[in-house]
């Protein structure tokens, strides 16, 4: 016998050591035959199928657990050696007291997670004092069905485990890489894929810096964290130096650990790279509620990787590429930078010739719980419809824009508040008619309003801001009216001014 170690490790006064699992349920187990069949000892050996050793590694004795390393080969022949060859129980009695030999077969689930399902071949070996009367027949029947009972349960309760982390993950990857294969914007996409990550994980915090390669530089871009708060971290500025900031260091692969890195348990760095050259840097961590980050939790982080690093690498390519054109990709509409120049030119030139100039500002209601409902690749085709609608009723001198998210303006040179108002009627119910198929849900279709706010000049506004803001105005009145109508700024303001004035007459009278 090879004595290596022994220590208490359950007792009246349990040490802290966490122990669960196969660890729980051998504890449970020994606790329990040792209770219902009044034994003096119970031991579970585990079966060296290379060595042919037994290997004891928990006792319970005197009411208490422990935990032993004990080497021990089974004599030939011996009531041991033939409930390993037989896999029946076996029994002996001697001058050290009554023993039963109960062999089993299971498997059970890695604690780290790493090696998954592992299995096992051991043997429980119940003793009785010599002074104590031996195990009859019945009982020994009884306690080898008594150690299979507890057994199923113990694989039960595994197997449940098991299946609750499989569907887990198994929901985290499908949600996860369509968020990642979606939101295509800088603005969008980071904030998509950090909250993305917190949620699903459940970390503390997620924060996503990049390389500044022009700069040399390390910058934050962007935080979410558990109370659901998405913050700017473009504060954070980092040299990108040997030795300049551990972060640094990290990226420039200085740092051990080329690939993860963990820091206390409860932090993990993962360089972001995409076609081996690091973009950046995202670190997740528990640091609040102190909890350890799983290594299924890291194994699975590390697996997304990749499509992390490429979905942060393609939102930055899409806002370079847009940022050089003049037309949003999803919604073929001019964007804003193409809008304000030909804006300037369209006021310069209702002003100078003294014609009228109308704004519509468009905004689709509740987008979000679309988005939240039916996922974002189905916003997207909402937004597409909106620009086709949009495109296919302007004439040739009115200029919509793609404002930003899903507000949509559109500037009418020479119309005046009324045909104004009638091309958004049309807009509108052309909107409201679509049928948006949407799979996998119960409605199956999809349909979305529009709430829009008109101004004009010089009717309602004096100035280029002035006249943008007018139709803000009109769309917000929309907005906290039950949504889905076109007010005029003219109406919403004679509204409002009738509203303050009977609000004033009910003053004097109650006065
Ligand atoms: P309201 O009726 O008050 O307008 O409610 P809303 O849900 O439409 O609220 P809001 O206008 O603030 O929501 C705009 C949403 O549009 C938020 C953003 O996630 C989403 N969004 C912005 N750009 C895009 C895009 O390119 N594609 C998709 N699918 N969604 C986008
Ligand atoms: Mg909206």
């Amino acid at each position: 016998m090879n004595k290596k170690s022994a220590k208490t490790i359950f007792g009246p006064e349990p040490a802290k050591a966490v122990y669960d699992g196969r660890d729980a349920f051998m504890k449970g187990a020994l606790e329990a035959v040792s209770a219902a069949f009044t034994l003096d000892a119970a031991s579970f050996y585990e079966y060296d199928e290379k060595t042919g050793l037994l290997r004891l590694s928990l006792r319970h004795a005197s009411g208490v657990t422990f935990e032993h390393e004990e080497n021990l080969r089974p004599a030939p022949g011996s009531a041991a050696a033939r409930a390993v060859e037989t896999v029946e129980q076996t029994s002996a009695k001697g001058l050290g007291g009554s023993f039963l030999y109960s062999p089993f077969r299971f498997d059970y689930c890695d604690p780290a997670g790493g090696r998954g399902v592992i299995p096992c071949f051991g043997l429980f070996r119940l003793e009785r004092a010599p002074r104590r009367r031996g195990f009859t027949k019945a009982e020994a029947a009884k306690a080898d069905a008594f150690l299979r009972s507890y057994l199923r349960d113990y694989y039960k309760a595994e197997f449940f485990s098991l299946h609750r982390k499989y569907d887990k993950n198994v929901t985290a990857i499908t949600e996860l890489t369509e968020v990642f294969a979606t939101a295509l914007r800088v603005s969008e996409s980071f904030r998509h894929i950090l909250s993305g990550i917190q949620t699903y994980f459940g970390f503390d915090r997620v924060r996503l810096y990049l390389i500044d390669e022009k700069n040399r530089r390390l910058k934050g871009e962007l935080s979410a964290d558990i109370r659901g708060q998405i913050k700017s971290i473009a504060y954070e500025e980092i040299p990108l130096e040997p030795g300049a900031h551990r972060f640094a260091d990290i990226v420039l692969g200085r740092s051990s650990g080329a690939f993860m890195e963990r820091y206390k348990d409860c932090v993990l760095y993962m360089p972001l790279a995409v076609q081996g050259v690091t973009i950046g840097l995202l670190i997740v961590d528990n640091l609040l509620s102190q909890q350890r980050i799983e290594p299924q939790e890291l194994a699975m982080l590390k697996s997304f990787g990749g499509q992390i690093a490429l979905a942060v690498d393609n939102s930055r390519l899409f806002d370079k590429v847009e940022e050089l054109s003049l037309y949003d990709e999803l919604t073929k509409l001019p964007l804003r930078r193409y809008f304000n120049q030909r804006y300037q030119e369209e006021f310069y030139r209702a002003e100078r010739f003294k014609q009228p100039l109308a704004m519509v500002w468009a905004d689709i209601d509740f987008f979000k719980e679309v988005n939240d409902t039916y996922g974002h690749q189905i916003g997207d085709k909402v937004l597409k419809e909106a620009g086709r609608v949009i495109l296919s009723n302007l004439r040739k001198i009115d200029f919509p824009c793609r404002y930003g998210g899903d507000e949509i303006i559109i500037l009418l040179p020479q119309a005046s508040g009324e045909e104004a108002k009638r091309l958004a009627q049309r807009l509108s119910s052309e909107l409201a008619e679509l049928r948006i198929p949407v799979p996998f849900s119960k409605t199956k279709e999809l349909r979305v309003t529009l709430s829009i706010g008109v101004s004009t000049f010089p009717q309602d506004a004096s100035t280029m801001e002035a006249l943008l803001e007018k139709a803000d105005d009109a769309l917000y009145w929309v907005k906290s009216h039950g949504r889905g109508k076109i007010a005029l700024y003219s109406e919403v303001a004679a509204e409002k001014a009738q509203a303050e004035a009977a609000g004033g007459n009910k003053d004097a009278a109650t006065k």
